[in-house]
């Protein structure tokens, strides 16, 4: 980067939330000025764009990945509109639930009706190639492997890995990964924020016959009495992956999650999906991401260094799994993240979660009998960070003059529809200043 370039707006992060207030910006940069916006994205990695590269499933219904603090309902749905006509989905059909839905009342179970589109992870690339290239084309500065380190306010200059560059707006949307350096950076600014909720779970992989629902809804939205939630399911050709994250004292740990590539490609016969509990501290005040943390390297333990995968008929019996539970007769597929170690998931995930979901997975295989067949492996730990909620100045995400926060970092959003949708409202909120 050039000492000192000069901006009307550096976007940190080329995720859905930096994208999304780049088009704005484009669009909506007040015509006094009679000329085009100068706009800078940074981004650490080699590649653009933050979380679109994952399988990228796009839900289009409210409260799906929109933090309810944060958003109204009639918010969500007008800005909605406006990341439909970035983003041009083709809504999947929905059939057949009626079934699911009574079994699910008669327990307390709701079933979520959401609006998505399904782009796999090889789709989600074609995406980000025509979008990053659409945003080239009309003069943005992308700076890739290029890390934001530190900002001045007073001098209205922020400091990268390759120099320093001047803004008068600047939006921070670094995604979950960059939580530790938004924490810095609230710290720096001295904006009090609160970090104490926290998603935990397991990743449930199964044969496509032990869950036929997806052949009606793609990724059905399940809410369990308890705080217990199915989240994110793929299918087709679908895998589950690890995640490595680094806690703050240095010692990596991993997250399971999954993905799916279009339906293009060959089915691998599988569905993922993650069960989650989500956890709220209130009194101690408990940091959510350090509780993610201990259990993430307590798994790490019991794994050996991997996650953690068992058997349900093991688990049911009370059993660990052992390598043989992934090579027996009656253990019929093999598991996608062939890395994650045979293990004991009760001796590493707490009581109250551990009986939380496996409460909610007894409730699913009524309502779609077969996702506890002996064979289903369940993955362990998949972890959810929520976000450092920052306290806002106005409600477009301002945290102090010309500085927003967009996206999963600063808890605007929880997913790629939500983050889009809270990258035009910073966006818009900077025209307006
Ligand atoms: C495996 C996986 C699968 C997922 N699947 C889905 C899905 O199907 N549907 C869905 O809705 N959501 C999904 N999500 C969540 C979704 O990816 C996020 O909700 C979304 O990407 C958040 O957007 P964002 O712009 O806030 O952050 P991100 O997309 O994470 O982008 C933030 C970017 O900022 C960069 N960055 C961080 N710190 C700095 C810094 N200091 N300087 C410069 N750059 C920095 C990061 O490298 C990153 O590219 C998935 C997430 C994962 C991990």
């Amino acid at each position: 980067m050039k000492d000192v370039s000069e901006y009307d707006a550096i976007i940190i992060g080329s995720g859905p939330a930096g994208l999304g207030a780049a088009f704005t910006l484009l669009r909506e940069f007040p015509e006094k000025h009679r000329r085009r916006p100068r706009i800078l994205i940074v981004e650490k990695e080699r590649f653009s764009t933050g979380g679109l590269r994952n399988d990228c499933k796009m839900n289009f219904t409210y409260p799906i990945g929109f933090p309810v603090e944060n958003w109204t309902r009639e918010e969500a749905e007008y800005y909605l509109e406006l990341v439909k006509n970035d983003l041009q989905p083709t809504i999947m059909p929905r059939q057949n639930l009626e079934i699911y839905r009574n079994r699910s009342e008669r327990l307390g179970v709701e079933l979520l009706e959401i609006d998505q589109d399904h782009l796999g992870t090889d789709g989600g690339l074609q995406l980000i190639k025509s979008l990053i290239a659409a945003l080239s084309q009309e003069g943005v500065d992308i700076h890739l492997e290029e890390e934001m380190l530190s900002v001045d306010p007073q001098r209205r200059t922020i400091t990268t890995t390759k120099g320093t560059a001047s803004y008068t707006h600047l939006l921070l949307a670094p995604g979950r990964k960059g939580f530790k350096f938004l924490q810095n950076i609230l710290t720096a600014l001295d904006i009090p924020y609160v970090d104490h909720t926290v998603d935990i779970g397991v990743r449930i992989e199964t044969r496509i016959e032990h869950y036929p629902i997806v052949h009606d809804y793609y990724d059905p939205k399940f809410l369990f009495p308890g705080k217990v939630r199915t989240f994110c399911t793929n299918s087709g050709n679908a895998h589950v992956v690890q995640e490595r994250y680094i806690s703050r004292h240095g010692s990596p740990y991993y997250s399971v999650n999954g993905h799916a590539y279009s339906g293009k490609r060959e089915s691998t016969g599988l569905i993922n999906f993650a069960m989650l509990k989500t956890i709220r501290f209130t009194e101690p005040l408990a940091s959510g991401q350090e509780f993610a943390e201990n259990l993430g390297l307590q798994a790490m333990l019991m794994g050996g260094g991997h996650p953690i995968m068992q058997r349900v008929g093991d688990f049911r019996l009370g059993k660990r799994s052992k390598r043989e539970s992934f090579s027996g007769d009656l253990y019929d597929f093999e598991p996608t993240l062939s890395g994650a170690s045979p293990g004991d998931i009760s001796l590493s995930m707490p009581a109250k979660i551990l009986r939380g979901i496996w409460k909610s997975m007894k409730s699913l295989d009524t309502i779609i009998p077969g996702i506890l067949h002996p064979s289903t492996i369940m993955y362990y730990p998949e972890i959810k960070l929520y976000a450092n909620k920052p306290e806002y100045v106005n409600n477009h995400f301002m945290i102090r003059e010309g500085i927003y926060t967009a996206g999963d970092g600063a808890g605007t959003s929880r997913g790629i529809t939500a983050a889009w949708a809270s990258g035009i409202r910073a966006a818009r909120g900077m025209c307006r200043e």
